[in-house]
């Protein structure tokens, strides 16, 4: 395996970044996780976008273009001859001194890995998933933008850790207000007499990359689409409940806290979005490999 850092392509054991990198030190960094399908790659364009705003919100100077960002991820895919691949693209602060201050950092790293990816076992897209909710809260916007995908991910690792412990595969998480926001790594949805709802950006969410498609999938179809606030009341009595996000596509979500969704099967309209989804991501995408003449 051959690593992207900040202009070469090294072997996975010589792929290192110094301890005094403050994206080690202090999680100060961003980062993306993207996929590619059949030899292109998933809403590159959107995720590179994601990530440059992410880093100039947390006035992190990104050292090269995005246009040549687009084309690293490309040469790093092509490099180890991946079609169908997992990207975790991460821009840290860069070395500095043992202080806080990020203007001690003067070159900020970018490491790009490309591996296999780790598919969800078929079983949870036909059986659904039980979450459930946990006690901490996601990130107060003000304090640390759930907006902003930064490599400080202790909140979700918080929350993962506590679902882990009644056994759950993801978690609901509420905001500080009590509204649901969004799981640990992944955005909600669920849908009541047809009408599909999702939380909206402002409430504290990432803004997720799969989550935007379905929804233009979803209005495609002619569905109503309605970004609101809402309670966890409203999603204990949906119809039906999924996630959104690159690694889980689309998955049903069939148990919330105990109570069944709908009939506690994964939902018709679910299952439709799950097939639309796969169709599209396999259809579209920056290609890796040039295309013939
Ligand atoms: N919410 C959080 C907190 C995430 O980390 C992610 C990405 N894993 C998502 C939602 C889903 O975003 P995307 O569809 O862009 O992967």
């Amino acid at each position: 395996m051959l690593i992207y850092i900040d202009g070469e392509f090294l072997p996975k054991a010589e792929a290192k970044v110094s301890v005094f990198d403050h994206g080690l030190l202090y999680g100060d960094g961003v980062f993306e996780g993207i996929r590619s399908y059949n030899g292109r790659v998933f809403k590159l364009d959107e995720h590179l976008e994601r990530l440059y705003d992410s880093a100039k919100s947390i006035m992190l100077q990104i050292p090269i273009p995005i246009e040549t960002m687009k084309e690293t991820v490309l040469e790093t895919l092509r490099r180890n001859h991946l079609s169908e691949a997992y990207i975790r693209l991460v821009v840290t602060r860069g070395v500095g001194d043992l202080g806080l201050d990020p203007d001690k950092c003067p070159k900020p790293s970018v490491i790009i890995i490309a591996d296999k990816i780790t598919l969800y076992p078929q079983k949870f897209y036909e059986e659904g998933l039980e979450i459930v909710t946990v006690s901490v809260r996601r990130n107060y916007s003000e304090a640390i933008n759930p907006r902003i995908k930064s490599l400080n991910y202790l909140n979700n690792i918080l929350a993962k850790i506590e679902g882990k412990q009644s056994g759950a595969e993801e978690v609901l998480m509420l905001n500080a207000e009590g509204y649901v926001v969004e799981c640990s790594g992944d955005n909600i949805f669920w849908i009541k007499n047809e009408v599909l709802v999702t939380p909206p950006v402002h409430m504290g969410i990432l803004e997720g990359v799969t989550r935007n498609s379905v929804i233009d999938l979803a209005r495609d179809a002619g569905m109503r689409v309605e970004e609101r606030v809402f309670t966890r009341h409203d999603l204990y009595i949906a119809d039906e409940c999924f996630l959104t996000g690159t690694a889980a596509e689309v998955i049903p979500v069939v148990k919330i806290d105990q109570r069944a969704i709908g009939d506690g099967q994964p939902g018709k309209v679910t299952e439709k979005l799950i097939a639309a989804f796969r169709q599209f991501a396999h259809s579209c995408g920056t290609p890796i490999y040039a295309t013939e003449a």
